[in-house]
């Protein structure tokens, strides 16, 4: 019979110098899932992850091409609402027309940024406008907001220009936060991060990192090597804290983003469009959007809206 080796069974200079704790390294599959008719990949939440920073939520669609499936024009996300989270959208391809219920109406293109905070209540549309039909490649993330802003007023930026950084091997773009010697003029309610990496054929791209911020790294195009780990579009790279800087070695011309921030404090109860902290709390949004009551506003859109489906946990409708 072979058992494990006991701790009294090591030599004295193992014993002696237990190694530093080495920072956590995680990875993770995507889910596949469908947002609209667009085909997404969902590498946040997963199973082992709910949060990276105050990331909560990150869908990567396309490449979408104009024959591909159920794709047709593009994105036509009906108005639907949101509370307690920002919604960042950033796109590689293509163009996502937003229109929400302050009023907003704002096309984003690539290397743009459309952040929307929803506060106590917000709805929205998204669609691909017809001039770039067929064209959407990009990702909608949210960030949960802190319990001091998360009742607030809705509000909405658009940031057509943003810091870019120059990296050894590779061109950073400041999407949220500082990185580097590179600041965004974007709301920010917590210490988190957001960064476009664009690795360059052949690099190897060192990035500096914050180590009391947790990490992910998600793939949109291309693949690395970071960490030992290879990964590509549809998995997600976690990084715990404690680390000042990551190599990434590229093959191929890589496109990336960096999420961060110091681990979320407050314990998060999402459910489909809203991030709270009780039922009580969801339960409240669905019956203000399923009754219209006013809470989340208009949206002057021609698709139509979308209905939340009886939370799970209320039983069947009376
Ligand atoms: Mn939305």
């Amino acid at each position: 019979v072979s058992g494990p080796l006991e701790v009294s069974d090591l030599p004295d200079a193992a014993r002696a110098a237990p190694p530093a704790p080495r920072p956590i390294v995680e990875v993770s599959d995507a889910r596949r899932t469908v947002v609209g008719s667009a085909p997404v990949r969902r590498a946040l939440p997963n199973r082992a992850r709910r949060t990276v920073g105050a990331w909560c939520f990150v869908d990567h669609f396309g490449p979408l091409q104009p024959a591909g499936p159920g794709v047709g024009r593009g994105l036509e996300i009906g108005p639907h609402p949101h509370m307690g989270l920002q919604t960042v959208t950033w796109l590689f391809d293509g163009e996502l027309l937003h229109r929400d219920s302050i009023g907003t109406e704002q096309p984003v293109r690539p290397g743009q940024l459309n952040l929307m905070t929803a506060g106590h209540g917000v709805a929205h549309a998204e669609e691909t406008p017809l001039r770039s039909a067929g064209r959407a490649h990009g990702m909608q993330l949210w960030v949960a907001q802190p319990s001091a802003t998360r009742d607030g007023a809705p509000s909405f930026e658009h940031h057509s220009a943003l810091p870019r950084v120059e990296l050894p091997g590779a061109v950073a773009t400041v999407l949220v936060g500082g990185f580097a010697d590179g600041a965004s003029p974007a709301r920010r309610d917590t210490e988190h991060v957001g960064v476009d990496l664009l690795v360059r054929t052949g690099a190897h791209a060192v990035l500096p990192l914050d180590p009391g911020f947790e990490y992910a790294l998600v793939i949109a195009e291309g693949a690395t090597v970071a960490e030992s780990h290879a990964v590509g579009p549809g998995r997600l790279l976690y990084l715990g804290e404690g680390r000042d800087e990551l190599g990434l070695h590229s093959g191929s011309a890589t496109r990336a983003l960096l999420l961060g921030g110091r681990p979320f404090s407050e314990s998060l109860f999402m459910w489909w469009n809203f991030v709270a902290r009780t039922r009580a709390e969801i339960d409240a949004a669905y019956e203000d959007w399923t009754r219209a009551t006013g809470r989340f506003g208009e949206v002057r859109s021609d698709l139509a809206r979308i209905e939340a489906d009886r939370p799970a946990w209320r039983g069947a409708a009376p």
